[in-house]
């Protein structure tokens, strides 16, 4: 069985998105500021506002690995 495996940007909050593997082994915590997979924060400036924090899950299945 091929399972089709894909990224999701989700907008948690203002100028908060959680980037993360759908379908993965594993639920994703994109409500708490931690998740098990140890998301890597990153910092995104905004001129016009409030600067966002870009979450980014890694994905227990090594799928960037062959993306
Ligand atoms: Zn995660």
């Amino acid at each position: 069985m091929t399972r089709v495996k894909r990224w999701e940007a989700l907008p948690i909050d203002t100028g908060v998105v959680h980037v993360h593997p759908i379908g993965d082994l594993i639920e994703h915590d994109t409500n708490g500021p931690v998740c098990v997979c140890v998301p890597e924060v990153e910092l995104v400036p905004n001129p016009h506002g409030p600067d966002g924090w870009l979450h980014t899950h890694s994905s227990l299945d090594g799928r960037e690995a062959r993306e």
